[in-house]
C-alpha cells in the first residue's frame, strides 16, 4: 500500500462504513482510522429493524461490533456528528459541529434516508418511517397500543411491517401506487403469492392510490376518493442518498455517488460504498440496497484502499422476512426466460430467470431457501441449464446443470 496514506477517513458510520474499517485493520492498515456518523449509536446492521426489533419480545437492538472491539482496532469514533463539507483541495471534511479532520483517503458511506411522505412536512408524532433504531423502537410501541396501521409503500419496509403488524394483532391497510407488490424487485408470479399471502393474513391492500391528504394526523385522503383512518402512519416510499454537503464535487448522479469497479468516485481518492454507491449494472448506474452490497463491495472498497486492484463484482442478492414467509432474490428476478419451479399457486416455488444459451441471471425463491442456495452459485459462475429439468420439481435442482 501507499506509504504516503497515514490517515484514512470513514463518513458514515452505518454497516458499510464499520466494514470498511475492519476491513482495513484486517488487511493490515496500521495508519490512522476514523469513522463518523449522525447517529449516536455504534454501528448497526439495519435488518433488524424491521424484523426482530418489531416482535414484542425485543430486547433492542445489536450493533455489530462493541466499543471495546472499536477501541481495541484503534478506529477513531466520532458519532453524533454529521459531515457538513468535503475540501477535496485540503483533504478535509468538515463537520457540523465546525470542526476539521483530515483524510489521505476518504470513504463516503453515509447511505440513504427515506424519501418523505408529498404534501409534507407532516408532524413527525403523525408519520412514521423506518431507518434507525428510534424510528423501529417508536414503531414498535405503537403495534404495542394497536389499531389500525396505515402503511404507504407495497415494498420491502411495507410488507415486512405488514407481517410485524397483523402478528401483533393490528388492523393493517397497505396503500401502494403501483398495480402489484414490490414491482422493482419481482415479476408478478411473485408480486401475486405475496399479495394472496398478506390478504389471507388478513391485510387489506390497495393499489393504484396515492395519498393527497393526511388530515387531522390519522386521516389518510386517497387518490381514489376514499379515506382510511389509521392510528399509526408508516411511510415505506424508497429512499434519496445522503449527500448534501458533497453534491457540488462532481461525484454524484440521479442514484448517489457514482463509482467505478473499484469503488472509486471520480475524485482520486475519494470512494463510496454501501447504500450511497451508485454502481453499474446492466441498466446504467444504481444503487444497490441490500444488506449483502453493504459487506461485500464495503470488503472490496477496503482491499483496493489497500493497494489492491480488484473489481467488484457480485450478484445483487437479499432477502425478506414477511411472518412466515422467506423471500430470497438473486440477480436481475424481472428479465429473461422465466422458468417457475413449484406451484406458483402453492406456498412455496421458485422463478428461474435465464439469459443467452440458458445461463442463469436471477431467481426469486418463495419458502426455499434450498433452491436460492444453489441459485446463488448458478447466477455468480454464470451456470447453464436445462430449462425443462428445471420446471421438473421431480428432478434434483443439483441435476438440472449442464
Ligand atoms: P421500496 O423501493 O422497496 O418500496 C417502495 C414501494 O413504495 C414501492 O412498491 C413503490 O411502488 C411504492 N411507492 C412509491 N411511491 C409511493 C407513493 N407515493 N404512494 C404509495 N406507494 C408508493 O422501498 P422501501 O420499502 O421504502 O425500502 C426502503 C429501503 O429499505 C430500501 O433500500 C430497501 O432495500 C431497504 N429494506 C430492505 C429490506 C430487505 O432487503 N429485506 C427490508 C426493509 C428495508
Amino acid at each position: 500500500m501507499d506509504e504516503g496514506i497515514k490517515r484514512i477517513v470513514i463518513a458514515g458510520a452505518g454497516q458499510a462504513g464499520a466494514t470498511v474499517a475492519f476491513g482495513l485493520r484486517r488487511g493490515g492498515f496500521g495508519g490512522e482510522i476514523a469513522l463518523v456518523g449522525d447517529e449516536v449509536h455504534l454501528p448497526y446492521e439495519r435488518p433488524q429493524l424491521s424484523k426482530e426489533m418489531l416482535r414484542p419480545e425485543s430486547a433492542g437492538h445489536r450493533s455489530i461490533r462493541t466499543r471495546a472491539e472499536f477501541n481495541e482496532q484503534r478506529i477513531e469514533l466520532v458519532l453524533g456528528r454529521r459531515v457538513v463539507a468535503v475540501d477535496v483541495e485540503r483533504h478535509q471534511i468538515q463537520l457540523d459541529d465546525g470542526r476539521g479532520l483530515a483524510f489521505d483517503r476518504l470513504v463516503l458511506a453515509g447511505g440513504v434516508s427515506p424519501r418523505q411522505l408529498p404534501g409534507g412536512p407532516h408532524d413527525a408524532a403523525a408519520v412514521r418511517y423506518l431507518r434507525t433504531v428510534e424510528d423501529a423502537s417508536g414503531l414498535c410501541a405503537d403495534l404495542e397500543t394497536g389499531g389500525h396501521v396505515a402503511i404507504v409503500g407495497g415494498g420491502v419496509i411495507g410488507l415486512e411491517v405488514a407481517a410485524a403488524a397483523r402478528a401483533r394483532g393490528c388492523e393493517v391497510t397497505v396503500i401502494e401506487a403501483a398495480d402489484r407488490l414490490m414491482s422493482r424487485s419481482v415479476d408478478d408470479t411473485v408480486s401475486r403469492f405475496l399479495d394472496r399471502a398478506h390478504r389471507g393474513k388478513g391485510v387489506d391492500i390497495r393499489y393504484r392510490v396515492l395519498v393527497t391528504e393526511l388530515r387531522d394526523g390519522r386521516y389518510l385522503e386517497l387518490s381514489d376518493g376514499s379515506t382510511v383512518a389509521a392510528d399509526t402512519v408508516l411511510v415505506g416510499i424508497g429512499v434519496t442518498p445522503n449527500i448534501a454537503g458533497f453534491d457540488a464535487l462532481g461525484i454524484t448522479d440521479a442514484a448517489g455517488v457514482r463509482v467505478d469497479a473499484y469503488g472509486q468516485t471520480a475524485l482520486q481518492g475519494i470512494f463510496a460504498t454501501g447504500d450511497i454507491a451508485s454502481q453499474k449494472n446492466e441498466n446504467g448506474f444504481g444503487r444497490i440496497e441490500t444488506w449483502a452490497n453493504a459487506q461485500d463491495h464495503a470488503l472490496n472498497v477496503a482491499r483496493n484502499l489497500l493497494g489492491e486492484r480488484v473489481a467488484y463484482e457480485s450478484p445483487v442478492w437479499f432477502w425478506s422476512d414477511q411472518g412466515t414467509t422467506n423471500l430470497q432474490v438473486v440477480g436481475n428476478a424481472t428479465r429473461g426466460r422465466r422458468i417457475v419451479r413449484g406451484d406458483e399457486r402453492g406456498e412455496a416455488f421458485s422463478v428461474f430467470w435465464l439469459g443467452e444459451g440458458d445461463r442463469v441471471t436471477g431467481c426469486a425463491s418463495v419458502n426455499m431457501p434450498k433452491d436460492m442456495a444453489l441459485a446463488r452459485r448458478w447466477v455468480k459462475q454464470g451456470n447453464r441449464v436445462d430449462p425443462h429439468q428445471l420446471a421438473e420439481p421431480g428432478t434434483p435442482l443439483r441435476n438440472c446443470a449442464l
